[in-house]
């Protein structure tokens, strides 16, 4: 992904802007954002809600259109183009409630023509129920009848009937409880295994996708602040919002501490702050944060980082 740009246009309609004088109101949704996902390997978007992330997804899905930048797939690889499923936050909003849970997995073969007879769609639908840890019987029944995380075995089922290369997964486990977040990542990871798949996976959660990535993309007002493998950003987060985030993952040890959140609220993306957008909010910012917008470095440990303060401290040979 290079340079990726996203503005909606959220002025009231056209007519009662004029009557009322008003200006249009841009939104940039995603400002300027470039990361690649490893083959094989899982890329996660981190940040708090608003941050852009759905939107990035959206758009690597083809769901919205970006104003500007670049999406390839494979880059050098002949062939077919990628193909690519999404995977929801709210499974039960994207079943239809009406249809029995072995027509809902079936819907991609039959669309796709991966599977003709009658008995072969039947025989693929049970394999996938029982690769995602549900069983063949489980086909006749509807989603109302299933757990949450039930419900999202159901939606990787169908995501996985189209046989995808690659998963955009937008918060799959946060409406779900902590014992059966875990079960349905483990899951997860283990279709990756056996599948070779490659995920963009979505979270604001750093315990989530500590578990899940490779590779972390922290978010903020549309822009990526700091990038790198999970191993570093989790030993030496650079960016002062990144060890933010990092102090908000409940401790095992103290599970009676209370909960820190980050301070203060994220600006509103239509008036972002002037220079760093994170000033208001930042521990360590001095004058010249509210004035100049930080400049992406690379450090020595293939992390990305946007914060002044960054480059004034030397990067070990
Ligand atoms: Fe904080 Fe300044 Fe760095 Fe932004 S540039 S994160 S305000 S220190
Ligand atoms: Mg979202």
């Amino acid at each position: 992904v290079e340079h990726l740009v996203k503005t909606f246009d959220v002025s009231a309609p056209w007519l009662n802007r004029v009557m009322e004088g008003k200006p249009r109101q841009l939104l940039q949704a995603v400002n300027d954002i470039s990361f690649a996902v490893p083959a094989g390997g899982c890329l996660s978007l981190v940040g708090e809600s608003g941050c852009g992330k759905s939107t990035v997804a959206r758009l690597v899905t083809g769901l919205h259109k970006s104003d500007s930048g670049e999406i390839r797939f494979a880059p050098g690889r002949s062939g077919a183009p990628l193909s690519a499923q999404m995977i929801f936050q709210d499974p039960y909003a994207s079943l239809n409630p009406r249809w029995r849970v072995k027509n809902i997995i079936a819907e991609p073969l039959r669309e796709l023509k991966l599977r003709k007879t009658a008995a072969e769609i039947g025989d693929r639908v049970e394999e996938l129920l029982l690769t995602v840890g549900l069983s063949p019987s489980d086909g006749e029944k509807f989603p109302h009848e299933f757990s949450g995380g039930q419900r999202q075995r159901i939606s990787i089922a169908r995501a996985l009937a189209s046989e995808p290369e690659f998963l955009v997964c937008d918060e799959p486990t946060s409406a779900l409880d902590v014992s059966v977040q875990a079960q349905v990542l483990n899951l997860m990871r283990r279709l990756q295994d056996e599948f070779g798949l490659t995920y963009l996976f979505i979270s604001h959660d750093m315990s989530v996708v500590r578990h899940m990535s490779d590779r972390i993309a922290v978010m903020y007002l549309g822009r990526i602040v700091e990038e790198g493998d999970t191993e570093t950003i989790f030993a030496d987060p650079r960016h002062p919002y990144t060890q933010l985030l990092l102090q908000t993952i409940p401790n095992i040890e103290e599970p009676n501490r209370d909960r820190v959140v980050v301070p203060g609220e994220v600006p509103s993306p239509l008036k972002p702050p002037s220079g760093c957008t994170f000033h208001p909010r930042c521990p360590l910012a001095t004058a010249r944060c509210s004035a100049e917008v930080p400049a992406v470095r690379t450090l020595s440990s293939n992390t990305r980082v946007a914060c002044h303060l960054v480059e004034d401290v030397p990067v070990p040979a």
